[in-house]
């Protein structure tokens, strides 16, 4: 049995944690939040009393965070995870933060003598309630051979995307793909609509021709075509604006470091805090098509 520390019960955390809990893993999980114990118990896990309880003897400890800061200060912090960890504890931090931040505690990590891997996730929160998660490892190879059999029981890919930051990476790159071939999808179904092309019509038209993208034909962002997307129930999330802007953000910010020109992601991020700002940021991130919708001219 393998004892996993696990900190960060969120809408993501709480059911990967469940899930190692299912796997035969002993689980001891914390998080800030004052109904941390009931989270933890939720997930058939041991409530810890801080960060550093849940780190201290374990096999591996796993995060799951909002962001980079959040991700630093639970690393590195007083009573951080890096300092309570054993030397043969292994660190995965599965949030998704910027490559940078997450270099720096690889950094941090391999001075300490600890094994890290960054191992951002796709699939949301059904993917992490399913335990069907697309994990993007960052990491070297004993890293990610030590991270995979923990990551396998909450996903259904594990893949090695390079060393130190490359997950995360991956994660910001895939997102960049995602925020863009959104907009393209609900610009086409908004123009369609004006030149009285009905939307099955262009569904069952671009999912077989050139136009075919996940955002497409996985995730229509109109009513009908496909009875399991987020249209068909008033843009209930599925994957929030305010995340899909959180990504860009991130995918915008990596480009002005690494000295790399994306102009439509550019606009995309524009587009996504325009839709936020309208107190849209809970809604599903394939609603922004109402906005596209609005705003067009007579
Ligand atoms: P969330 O806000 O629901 O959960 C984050 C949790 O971290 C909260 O419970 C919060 O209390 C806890 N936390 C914050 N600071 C802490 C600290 N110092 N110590 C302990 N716990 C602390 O977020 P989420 O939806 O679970 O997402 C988590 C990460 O996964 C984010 O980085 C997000 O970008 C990424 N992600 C989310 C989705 C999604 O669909 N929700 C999909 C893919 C990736």
């Amino acid at each position: 049995m393998t004892t996993i520390g696990f900190i960060g019960l969120g809408n993501m955390g709480l059911p990967m944690a469940a899930n190692l809990v299912k796997a035969g893993h002993l689980v001891r999980a914390f998080d800030v939040a004052p109904d941390a114990a009931v989270k933890a118990k939720e997930a058939g896990a041991t409530p810890a009393p801080s960060a550093a309880d849940a780190s201290e003897g374990a096999d591996a400890v796993i995060t799951m965070l909002p962001a980079g800061k959040h991700a630093r200060e639970v690393y590195l912090g007083i009573g951080g995870v890096l300092k309570a960890a054993g030397p043969k504890t292994l660190l995965i931090d599965c949030s998704t933060i910027d490559v940078k931040t997450a270099r720096e505690l690889h950094g941090a990590a391999a001075a300490a003598g600890r094994l890290m891997a960054d191992a951002p996730v796709s699939g949301g929160v059904a993917g992490a309630q399913g335990a069907t998660l697309t994990f993007m490892v960052g990491g070297s190879e004993t890293a990610f051979a030590a991270a995979e059999p923990i990551l396998g029981a909450m996903g259904k890919a594990v893949i090695h995307a390079g060393g130190p930051g490359n997950g995360q990476a991956a994660k910001i790159c895939n997102n960049l793909i995602l925020g863009s071939s959104m907009i393209a999808v609900c610009e086409a179904f908004v123009l369609a609509e004006r030149l009285g092309l009905p939307a099955d019509k262009l569904f069952a038209i671009s999912s077989k021709s050139s136009g075919q993208c996940w955002s497409l034909t996985s995730y229509c962002p109109v009513p009908g075509p496909l009875p399991a997307s987020p249209a068909n129930r008033d843009y209930r999330p599925g994957f929030t604006a305010a995340m899909m802007l959180k990504d860009l953000r991130l995918a915008m910010g990596s480009a002005a470091e690494a000295g790399a020109e994306i102009q439509l992601t550019a606009a995309a991020t524009a587009l996504y805090e325009a839709f936020v700002n309208a107190g849209e940021g809970g809604t599903d991130f394939s609603g922004i098509v109402r906005m596209l919708r609005a705003s067009t001219s007579h």
